[in-house]
């Protein structure tokens, strides 16, 4: 069977077990119930700017437990709220609590969700956002969304669309997971992404020599597309060193900070604990 990774609970899925079909059921249920049985809950993990040292914004993650409170991975209950169609109702209301919980009360000057393909190709979606900043008067430079480059190609043209109607209400566009797929180049090429998010499996090989020279090919490729460079999966000093070293505008992960209810998250931008002792140096490049 295979694994699905998770934190809190680890599945063994298999598409053609009876028990993982039930399951899946079973998550489905949860996912249809969730927004008004408060099974869904939003946690922040602080994104760190190489150059200040400080907190510049917070990606939300979504949490999600079943009815009898055992927590269920985002690696499984995505998949499961796309197919469904889930994920529209969820994933607009992930904004909004994101909104709601950090920028409504200033805790940091910006907030990044994820969002889901199923999400990109839904005509409303757009309209949707637009509505949810007018109504909460939050300005749009303050939210940024986060597509992961797996999308495949043919439903491209409506995500572009769909990508250049909330750049025009001045939300960012982030490119996440950037080098797991084959089309992050095309994406690349398609449209003037803010921010790319290198996939943390790069920092995470680049021990070695040909792994770090990987990495580094990948930032300068990313640097002469002129998107700014986040490198997510900092786990230990020696790699925010690298990520430094690199040129890296940004960093992420439980090094610098792990993912936290609202309410622990400090208000306004503060020094992240990890790089406090280095945050008078700049990051090489400045775009
Ligand atoms: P992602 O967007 O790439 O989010 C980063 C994932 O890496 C998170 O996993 C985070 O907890 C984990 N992480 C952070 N720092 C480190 C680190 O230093 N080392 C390691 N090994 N991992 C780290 P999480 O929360 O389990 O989320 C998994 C994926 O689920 C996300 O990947 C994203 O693609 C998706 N997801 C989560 N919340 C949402 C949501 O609200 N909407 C949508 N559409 N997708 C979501
Ligand atoms: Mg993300
Ligand atoms: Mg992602
Ligand atoms: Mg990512």
């Amino acid at each position: 069977a295979a694994k699905r990774e998770g934190r809190n609970c680890v599945h063994f899925f298999d598409p053609r077990d009876p028990q993982s079909i039930d399951e899946t059921e079973t998550i489905a249920a949860t996912l249809r119930g969730a927004l008004q049985n408060n099974l869904a809950n939003m946690v922040y993990q602080p994104i760190v700017n190489l150059s200040t040292g400080k907190i510049e914004a917070y990606e939300a993650l979504m949490r999600m437990k079943m009815f009898d409170g055992t927590p269920i991975s985002p690696s499984r209950f995505i998949p499961i709220a796309e197919d469904t169609g889930m994920i529209l109702p969820l994933g607009l209301w992930a904004i909004r609590r994101a909104c709601i919980d950090l920028l409504l009360s200033d805790r940091t000057p910006m907030v990044s969700v994820n969002i889901s393909r199923v999400q990109l190709k839904s005509p409303s979606f757009a309209r949707s956002v637009s509505d949810l900043l007018a109504e909460t008067g939050i300005d749009g430079r303050r939210l940024a969304l986060e597509i992961t480059e797996g999308l495949d190609l043919d439903g491209q043209a409506d995500a572009l669309r769909c990508l250049r109607e909330l750049s025009e209400l001045g939300i960012r566009i982030w490119l996440d997971d950037f080098g797991t797929g084959f089309a992050g180049l095309s994406w690349l090429r398609m449209f003037p992404f803010d921010t790319v998010k290198i996939d943390k499996s790069f920092l995470h090989d680049a021990s070695s020599a040909s792994g770090r020279k990987m990495l580094s090919d990948i930032v300068d490729l990313v640097h002469h597309r002129g998107a700014r460079i986040l490198i997510e999966g900092v786990e230990d000093a020696s790699q925010l060193e690298l990520a430094r070293e690199l040129g890296a505008h940004q960093v992420q992960g439980y090094h610098t900070g792990r993912p936290t209810p609202a309410d622990l998250a400090p208000v306004m931008s503060g020094v992240a604990p990890g790089v406090a002792k280095d945050a008078t140096k700049p990051a090489l490049r400045q775009i």
